[in-house]
């Protein structure tokens, strides 16, 4: 089968590989009908994230159709349509008994490792890096599914592949920023970073209660989607300070939650992401975070900051004291996927009303066998490049 492999920092490859197969029981075999980059596929572009592996499988956003399934999956069979969760779990460990799936103890065989680096170690993901498991990602024309009798989530034929292939990872992700933000009614709920989870986040924000959801970016292409689909309020950083602005709009208050949805790979212009790209470069700190400092500073007192936005790393100069001072409550974590899948679905089908259509965020739709140059574009940003999707060739 074709598939997109990693082979070093910037150089991606369609590589003729084998056909996976089932492994154990409970495994799945799905042909990809549809599959998407993440933000957080460029890190691995980037290299930014540890211990890949030349030829690793990349992708961990894709549905499909069920062709094989191992002797213990009981509820799909060949033909089922599914959509699967970008984190591995189990069912039956402690965390996933706790609907805490991303947080799974036997899906991740590489746990030891991450057992280091973090004390204990989160759910194997698909495509992200032998820390993570080491698991064949989802942009290739098959994937093995682990755990299948757990993971896939059949959805419905009237519901076409680019209006729920986003429940795999983003919509759930920028759904459960904006749940982690407790929000009550009247409340106004700030994100940083307006790509896909954002602008997803935006519109949670909104279905939870928030009055008012205020956008930070400084692509003009995604603050007028976030103006355009959930009716927010933006901020250009390029253009104005946001501290300033963000404490006028709010009467001096201060936004009510804060979402940092950029993550380690933050852009900006201040002093402080002067020297985050400075460390970086030479290795002394592992994630830039302009955004988070901003987004701690600018919340008001006793309010919730929240991060869905990818760390894997030590952060420096967390401003930790002014956290603290101002009582803030900070949540974050891989998104707990399987959670969401159904509620999600509902949205997207509207059971009577008009349903919520996530597939306004692909701005680009590429064959995967034009993966490389498709990475490329979307890491520069290219064409007004928002989301990709790479259809199967
Ligand atoms: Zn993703
Ligand atoms: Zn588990």
């Amino acid at each position: 089968m074709k598939a997109v492999c990693w082979n070093a920092a910037h150089n991606i490859r369609v590589e003729s590989v084998p056909d996976p197969a089932i492994i154990n029981p409970r495994d799945a075999i799905v042909r990809v009908t549809l599959t998407a980059i993440c933000g957080s596929d460029l890190h691995l572009y980037n290299g930014v994230i540890p211990s890949m592996k030349k030829g690793d499988i990349l992708g961990h956003e894709f549905m499909g159709e069920v062709v094989e399934v191992g002797s213990a999956v009981q509820n799909l069979k060949p033909g089922d349509r599914v959509v699967v969760p970008f984190t591995i779990a189990c069912g039956n460990c402690f965390f996933c008994q706790r609907k805490l799936w991303s947080l799974c103890d036997n899906s991740n065989p590489n746990a030891a490792a991450a057992d280091k680096l973090y004390g204990y170690s989160g759910s194997g993901l698909f495509g992200y890096s032998h820390l993570f498991g080491g698991y064949a990602g989802g942009q290739a024309e098959y994937v093995r599914v682990p755990f299948a009798d757990i993971g896939p989530f059949k959805v419905p034929d009237t519901l076409g592949d680019e209006q729920v292939l986003f429940l795999s990872d983003i919509l759930p992700t920028g759904y459960m920023a904006a749940e982690n933000c407790d929000i009550q009614p009247g409340d106004t709920v700030a994100v940083w970073g307006c790509g896909p989870v954002g602008q997803f986040a935006l519109q949670s924000a909104r279905w939870l209660g928030a009055e008012r959801v205020i956008a930070i970016d400084h692509v003009p292409q995604r603050l007028h989607m976030a103006r355009e689909h959930a009716q927010a309020e933006i901020v250009n950083f390029d253009e104005e300070d946001v501290s300033a602005r963000l404490h006028e709009l709010t009467g001096g208050l201060g936004p009510d939650a804060c979402i940092d949805a950029v993550g380690l790979e933050s852009h900006g212009s201040s002093i402080d992401a002067v020297y985050d790209r400075v460390k970086h470069a030479m290795y002394l700190a592992t994630d830039r975070l302009h955004a988070l400092r901003q987004a701690i500073y600018c919340c008001r007192k006793g309010g919730v900051v929240s991060v869905p936005g990818v760390y894997g790393g030590l952060l420096d100069k967390v401003p930790f004291g002014a956290a603290f001072a101002k009582g803030l409550k900070i949540a974050m974590g891989q998104t707990h996927v399987h959670r969401y899948l159904q509620p999600l679905l509902e949205r997207i089908a509207g059971n009577g009303q008009p349903g919520f259509d996530p597939s306004y965020v692909i701005t680009h739709r590429v064959p995967i066998t034009e993966a490389a140059a498709a990475y490329h574009i979307f890491n520069n940003q290219k064409n007004e490049c928002i989301k990709v999707v790479l259809t199967p060739s």
